[in-house]
């Protein structure tokens, strides 16, 4: 049994005004206790929160994290300035690793000699373990020729893999990891998430085609982590997601591409050009997909950015809605651009938008990134937070991490001071997104995602609420089902 005691603690949307305790028992909230708390068990231990404000546990709906953590033990190259600092940073980690070397954050743009390593030089400093190094977006990478050796059917001419065979490459290399290497990635997600504020993360895992990877390894191992993993294969395997006894499907299978690349479907062209991105699928593959699944009773996320992308996967969850009347929850993952018609369409077919504030963060504004491609009105209709809740939609939050930082506190934030004033999010609306809509995603809102008697308690202690602007709240201590999985010195 333990006491939690002397914090504010958020109730019902708002810190209470005076301090109080919360006594655990069996990792679920046996009671909340006015201060000074006069009858305390003598076996209870007693954790003084010394005035400090305590929110439920974050929750983020959608993350990478296999990808996040084990890029995050690889090499970063984020802020090196050429490729003898390229080249050295491989070589400390073959001298110091044993398996497959990844690196990651590699931008040739902000780099001196304005290109990627060659072949040579990368067999030069790792000789005979296979290295993929990845460019910052992901979407293209070089490998050694040791790894190069391992794959055919790759581009004969160029050293840098690009699209199909950047994809080919990396599943490759991550199918070849030993479960170790793989549990060890997914710990070390782990700790990144409770360092930052959450106690419980929904995961992708598979190949967004037709394998679900780890899904089982990770299934196996699910209670040994710091933080609660909600799985999802993410794959189009109905079979093998079933097989596995999953509850859901998807993650980002891709009814679209992204902005960047000008694939995310619109109905009006980017702007300045007369491309207007493309449907991945047409309208019946997604029908007997979403369908089949619906049949099983599984949840299905699809990733969509683009307003057609959203309205095609929309119309075939409105039609399931229609004719069955069950509450899957499925999922709009990013659900980018919507307009009023479309943010209506949505309330009516009860599916989630699965978003990420820090998109605006990074590339909202008249001047940001969404203008440039989409041009200033239009981008007015990105991440439509406030409008979406406003019509009852319960949106989720969530950092696509490792695309954005794993960070509860800059999230929520995000969410509070939108680019666009009209959609922003109130303190209470925006720590909702995090934790009771993010419970109630995964059909868990008896159980998480509030600070009540009977709930688990996950608990993220901040030194200040978020919404104190002036000092930035750290992560004072993290709770997970009663035990402390994470506190500052
Ligand atoms: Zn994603
Ligand atoms: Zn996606």
């Amino acid at each position: 049994m333990k006491l939690f005691r002397n914090a504010y603690l958020w109730l019902a949307g708002s810190f209470t005004t005076d301090m109080k305790a919360i006594l655990v028992h069996n990792g679920v909230i046996e009671s909340i206790m006015h201060e000074p708390v006069s009858s305390v068990p003598s076996y209870a231990q007693v954790i003084d929160l010394e005035g400090a404000y305590l929110y439920p546990g974050f929750i983020d709906t959608h993350t990478h994290s296999f990808e996040g953590g084990l890029y995050s033990l690889g090499v970063d190259l984020s802020n090196v300035s050429c490729i003898d600092e390229v080249l050295a940073r491989l070589h400390e980690q073959y001298k110091n690793s044993d398996d497959i070397i990844f690196a990651w954050q590699f931008d040739e743009q902000s780099i001196r000699e304005q290109r990627f390593p060659s072949m040579n030089e990368l067999d030069s400093v790792v000789p005979d373990k296979p290295l993929v190094l990845r460019r910052i977006d992901g979407h293209s990478c070089v490998l050694n020729s040791y790894a190069r050796k391992q794959l055919s059917g790759l581009d004969p001419v160029s050293e840098i893999l690009r699209a199909q065979d950047n994809d080919i490459a990396v599943h490759h290399f991550h199918k070849m990891l030993k479960p170790d290497a793989i549990l060890n990635a997914y710990n070390r997600a782990a700790e990144i998430a409770v360092k930052g504020g959450f106690t419980g993360i929904h995961t992708m895992v598979g190949d967004a085609m037709q394998s679900i990877g780890h899904y089982s390894l990770l299934s196996q191992h699910i209670s040994s982590f710091k933080v609660t993993y909600t799985l999802y294969p993410q794959s189009f395997n109905l079979k093998a997601a079933l097989d596995a006894g999953a509850r859901r499907i998807g993650g980002c299978i891709l009814a679209d591409g992204s902005i960047g690349s000008h694939t995310a479907a619109l109905f009006q062209p980017y702007y300045g050009t007369d491309n207007s991105g493309s449907l991945y699928h047409d309208d019946s593959f997604w029908r007997k997909f979403i369908g089949d699944a619906h049949k099983h009773n599984l949840q299905v996320g699809v990733h969509c950015i683009g307003d057609k992308a959203i309205k095609q996967i929309n119309v075939v969850y409105q039609q399931l809605a229609d004719s069955t009347g069950k509450d899957l929850r499925h999922q709009l993952i990013h659900c980018e651009l919507t307009d009023d018609a479309l943010v209506s369409d949505i309330s009516k077919s009860g599916a989630v938008p699965v978003m990420q504030p820090n998109f605006d963060f990074l590339w909202g504004g008249d001047n940001g990134f969404y203008s440039k491609q989409l041009g200033v009105a239009r981008s007015s209709n990105m991440n439509r937070l406030a409008s979406l809740t406003r019509s009852g939609v319960k949106v989720c939050g969530s950092s696509d991490w490792y695309i954005t930082p794993l960070d509860a506190v800059q999230s929520i934030r995000a969410a509070m001071q939108h680019h666009n004033v009209n959609e922003r999010l109130s303190h209470a609306q925006a720590v909702d997104i995090y934790t009771r809509n993010a419970a109630w995603l995964s059909h868990e809102e008896n159980s998480r995602g509030t600070i009540s008697e009977g709930y688990n308690a996950d608990f993220c202690i901040l030194s200040s609420p978020i919404d104190n602007f002036v000092l930035k709240p750290s992560v004072k201590m993290v709770v997970k089902q009663g035990s402390t999985v994470y506190e500052t010195d």
